[in-house]
């Protein structure tokens, strides 16, 4: 096999045509998913056929990878450097793959095979890294943590979005700036009493969690532009004629940077002792999962992708101000350069929301993904043969990190 470098032309089209071959393979794995959506670190309908249909095309599979049952690592090539395409496949509860990981996890797979197909013996190597639980506790920290990212050079994804009138379908945005977040959950103890006959006897639980709400509400008057606090309460009391003596609920506090949002946590976490303050009853309050943090966008990465996408057709657009959602992948950009492209498809309905289920299982969405993961195939293409690009990613990852070390 000749070295990817020395006929660059005839690698592109090889990768592309490698993409393109497995098509209809790639739209029924997709749809496999789809139709079995499972929740963060359940997914193990989707873990199996991924790793099957990896295993089956020459990847070297290791399944519940890095400590975690629904996460794998499947490798092609050999040598440096190594490069992962992560996937991602847990849906939300009631309305399935409304975030279109089924499209995520088959960009992975699509833009691995791709690679596998092209690197030549001492190439570089291509990692389809399985990463479970983007949509709650995030899983790609655990993935850290447990090492999954010791030998990787830089990580590249791609996500699926609703159109609007910014982003047009066809359109895509390479420079995600998505909130750092923190999820937590409160529960407030108090003392049942007849809410007629004694309730003066009784510490109103429910009472505490409406303060905090409100309390939250109106601190929302002097939060950044950037912050949003959200969330729903999971308990809310037993009868009407029961003063309740317990509540629960269970938020998200968000901010653009891991900076702003320390800021802002303690400031949270006063509305509701306040009310546990006002109410006379006890708070319990955990901070849950993996904070995520925002995102480090690699600007060679980027400039190459949005290089590559044009070429392919996508149409480039800027930023928007204040992020979106929140992702993991952010804090994969804390470990290593990275890069998380969103790309627009035909729907109205946007991400969360049960009319983008359709659109992540439709043809035009795996369409759009194809267009998206050949552009990525591409820019790894540049990577694995370009050793002064991802020499430029590592440095200036290596600047961002002194500069947040010396603030
Ligand atoms: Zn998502
Ligand atoms: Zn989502």
């Amino acid at each position: 096999m000749v070295k990817l470098a020395d006929d660059i032309e005839q690698a592109r089209a090889s990768a592309l045509a490698a993409i393109d071959a497995a098509n209809g393979d790639l739209r029924d794995l997709s749809l496999e998913i789809h139709s079995h959506p499972e929740l963060a670190y359940e997914e193990h309908h989707a873990h199996e056929v991924l790793t099957n249909f990896l295993e089956g095309r020459g990847f070297a599979v290791e399944r519940a990878a890095h400590g975690l049952p629904t996460a794998f690592r499947a490798v092609a090539g050999s040598g440096d450097p190594t490069v992962a395409v992560l996937c991602e496949y847990d849906a939300l509860p009631g309305i399935g793959h409304a975030c279109g990981h089924n499209l995520i996890a088959t960009s992975g797979v699509a833009t691995g095979l791709a690679l596998a197909e092209v690197l030549g013996e001492g190439d570089g190597t291509v990692v389809v890294l399985g990463t479970p639980a983007e949509e709650r506790d995030g899983g790609k920290a655990d993935l850290i943590r447990n090492g999954a990212f010791d030998d990787v050079d830089a990580a590249l994804m791609m996500h699926p979005g609703g159109q609007s009138p910014q982003m047009p379908p066809g359109s895509v945005r390479v420079r995600a700036k998505p909130n750092a977040l923190h999820a937590l959950t409160v529960r407030y103890s108090g003392k049942n009493a007849h809410a007629a006959g004694r309730p003066w006897d009784g510490l109103n639980a429910l009472d505490a969690m409406l303060h905090a709400y409100g309390g939250i509400s109106l601190l929302r008057q002097q939060m950044r532009p950037s912050a949003r606090v959200h969330g729903i309460i999971t308990e809310g009391g037993q009868a009407p004629n029961i003063i309740p003596d317990r509540t629960a609920a269970y938020f998200y506090v968000r901010e653009d940077t891991v900076d702003h949002l320390e800021e802002l946590k303690p400031r949270v976490v006063a509305c509701f002792e306040a009310a546990a303050l006002a109410t006379g009853t006890t708070l319990d309050l955990t901070w849950e999962g993996n904070p995520y943090t925002d995102m480090q966008n690699s600007t060679p990465l980027a400039d190459t992708y949005e290089k590559w996408a044009v070429e392919q057709g996508m149409v480039p657009v800027e930023p928007e101000g204040a992020g979106a959602g929140s992702t993991d992948m952010g804090n994969v950009t804390y470990a290593v350069p990275g890069l998380h492209p969103s790309y627009s498809v035909e729907s109205t309905a946007g991400n969360h929301n049960a009319g983008f289920t359709a659109a992540a299982g439709s043809e035009e969405g795996h369409a759009r993904m194809i267009t998206a993961s050949k552009a990525l195939a591409l820019t790894l293409v540049d990577l694995y043969s370009q050793p002064e690009l991802l020499a430029e990613a590592k440095r200036e990852f290596d600047e961002r990190a002194a500069a947040r070390a010396s603030q």
